[in-house]
């Protein structure tokens, strides 16, 4: 491709739009238009890298005998309401009616979809296990659709069903999967590590999310250094106390007046105690019931964990109304005493103490000396804190890390959610009737092309890696009016697409320092550099992208040079292994 032909609109400065770096950068580097709130058109340099994303995932699953299917995007909410989905997905599904006022979804996902086609078709053992999967357009009507290809609206996910005859199998295909997966983030030389995970409205048993290490990322996890534990702060577990309840001679509560003291930090200061000795009580609307979750003072409620526990469709802190309603008072005065709610819930780390302070359920009031076995009426306790950095690993009680990372793929274990739901039956050898066992696994395929970006750039631009970049070369052609040269240009660029990299040639009329800057932005990973001066001595610079590094080429022995040199930049550079 040539530049002068290649419709790429650069931009000199980031856009105000963008905060995050790869949406500067794919804005910048004319990879990609915003149509309207996260709505985005892909313009060919991003398309480029797009498609070469896609054909690595293509050829992971083809090699994990995945087979790729095609399903429609628009889909009838009948299917929707056979698993209850229509009702508990909540607004990210975008619904619509036909011109026969026939309810319809845009799909977010397609589980309903597969499973009705597979219902239909399979009636016997020996037709299983199967597992399709496709490449297509998704569309999650996001509260906040931000930070560029990050968390749009409408994007392209790589969704695959499995169907098993039992849990072995469906054990085998999640495995196999999990591997297809480590082969993919790989391949497209990012670095990654997969962590346990929740599994959110998709449902099921067990699912691991596959999280690409960067500051920008949305999700935060945690990662052992001893056994290897690594989970998604959203499901990592919390240790319960080794010893409980230290302190059995706690005098009767007693009220204190903390006047305007809405805070545990407040609470904490006037009574000089540490905030590990306060009770945080949160009062919560679970679907339609009213819960109290009591929590450590220098710890955090972990909602995903209190909705999994509570078994919620929508949790949402009470509003001021309700907490003066359940408590009588207004909030930051709330406690476990004589509180109105139907359920009161506490965290397991809580057993290590049994002398607390908390909220009196009066303004301006809170008690001190609080058993919680003896003085207030505990449903349950269990774990349903989030993790901190200081605590022990759940597994191993060695030292934790917490990271941030981008989530570019997920895959669950569905058991017979969906095949119960929608009937989804074979005949086994006995010839007895049963339910399939299902597997979904997600890749973001274009969250991939935004978190390659966070994990390589600088402050020119972004350095793709070599198997996923629009052009693997860029010729910086430094003199193309000049009719040798531009011939020489036109071998060179022969030679190295005849072993197979793509080029981008710049061939425009422009000044060398303006190429170079270009040639920054649109981040091929290896840049050839023609100009008069190595010419006359029979050599051609090369720049690593990534490294900086520069080497001289002979223009004599250029192709054995040059696949050296590539060979280089994909092993030691980018760690890739072809
Ligand atoms: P998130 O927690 O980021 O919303 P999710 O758990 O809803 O993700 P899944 O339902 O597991 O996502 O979807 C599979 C994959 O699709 C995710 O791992 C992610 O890479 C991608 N994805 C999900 N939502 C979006 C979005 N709004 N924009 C771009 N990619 C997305
Ligand atoms: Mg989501």
């Amino acid at each position: 491709m040539r530049l002068s032909q290649y419709y790429v609109p650069t931009l000199r400065e980031d856009p105000a739009e963008a905060d995050v770096i790869s949406h500067k950068l794919l804005l910048r580097a004319g990879m990609i238009r915003k149509l309207t709130s996260g709505l985005y058109s892909f313009l060919p340099h991003g398309f480029r890298a797009l498609n070469k994303i896609c054909a690595i995932v293509r050829r992971e699953m083809d090699a994990a005998d995945c087979q790729e299917v095609l399903l429609p995007f628009v889909q009838p909410a009948s299917l929707w309401q056979e698993t209850g989905r229509w009702e508990v997905y909540g607004s990210e599904l975008l619904r619509l009616k036909d011109r026969h006022q026939r309810d319809y979804c845009l799909g977010p996902t397609h589980e309903e979809v597969i499973t009705d086609l597979v219902r239909d078709e399979i009636r016997s053992y020996r037709q299983l296990p199967v597992n399709l999967y496709q490449i297509q357009t998704k569309f999650r009507d996001e509260v906040r659709p931000r930070f560029g290809l990050m968390r749009c609206r409408e994007f392209i996910m790589k969704d695959a069903y499995s169907f098993d005859r039992d849990e072995n199998e469906n054990e085998e295909s999640y495995r196999t999967m999990q591997r297809a997966y480590e082969r993919v983030f790989s391949g497209l030389g990012l670095s990654f590590c997969a962590v346990e995970a929740d599994s959110g409205p998709i449902g099921g048993s067990q699912s691991h999310e596959f999280m690409v290490l960067a500051e920008t990322g949305e999700d935060s996890l945690v990662l052992c250094s001893g056994c290897g534990y690594a989970a998604n702060l959203e499901k990592a577990e919390v240790s319960p106390p080794q010893t409980g309840n230290a302190e059995t001679n706690c005098p009767d509560p007693e009220l204190i007046q903390t006047p305007g003291m809405h805070t545990v930090a407040d609470v904490a200061a006037y009574l000089q105690i540490p905030h590990s000795r306060v009770l945080k009580t949160l009062l919560y609307k679970a679907d339609d019931a009213s819960v109290a979750a009591l929590v450590p003072g220098d710890r955090e409620i972990n909602e995903t964990k209190l909705a999994n526990l509570l078994g919620a469709s929508e949790l949402e802190l009470a509003h001021a109304e309700a907490v003066r309603s359940w408590s009588g008072a207004e909030v930051g005065f709330s406690g476990p005493l004589g509180l109105s709610v139907d359920r009161i819930l506490a965290d397991h780390t809580l057993l290590r103490e049994s002398d607390w302070v908390c909220g009196a359920n009066q303004d301006d009031a809170h008690y001190r000396h609080v058993r919680l076995d003896r003085d207030a009426s505990v449903e349950q306790y269990a774990d349903i804190s989030t993790i901190r950095e200081e605590d022990a690993c759940p597994k191993c009680n060695s030292g934790l890390t917490l990271h941030k990372g981008i989530e570019v793929g997920h895959v669950f274990k569905l058991g017979t959610k969906y095949s119960s739901a929608m009937n989804a039956t074979y005949l086994d050898a006995e010839g007895r009737e049963r339910l399939m066992i299902m597997g979904s696994y997600g890749i973001g395929v274009t969250r991939l092309l935004a978190a390659a970006i966070e994990q390589n750039h600088d402050q020119d631009g972004c350095f793709f890696p070599p198997p996923i970049a629009p052009f693997e070369v860029e010729l910086v052609h430094l003199a193309p009016q000049d009719e040798t040269l531009a011939a020489a240009g036109e071998t060179l660029r022969s030679a190295m697409e005849g072993i197979g990299a793509d080029v981008l040639l710049d061939d425009r009329d422009e000044r060398a320092g303006v190429k170079f800057k270009d040639a920054d932005l649109l981040g091929s990973p290896m840049q050839v550099i023609v100009g008069k001066k190595g010419f006359e001595q029979g050599m051609v610079e090369v720049k690593d992208r990534k490294s900086g590094e520069r080497t001289s080429l002979s223009l004599d022995r250029f192709s054995s040079e040059f696949s050296a040199w590539r060979n280089r930049v994909w092993h030691e550079t980018w760690r890739l292994e072809s």
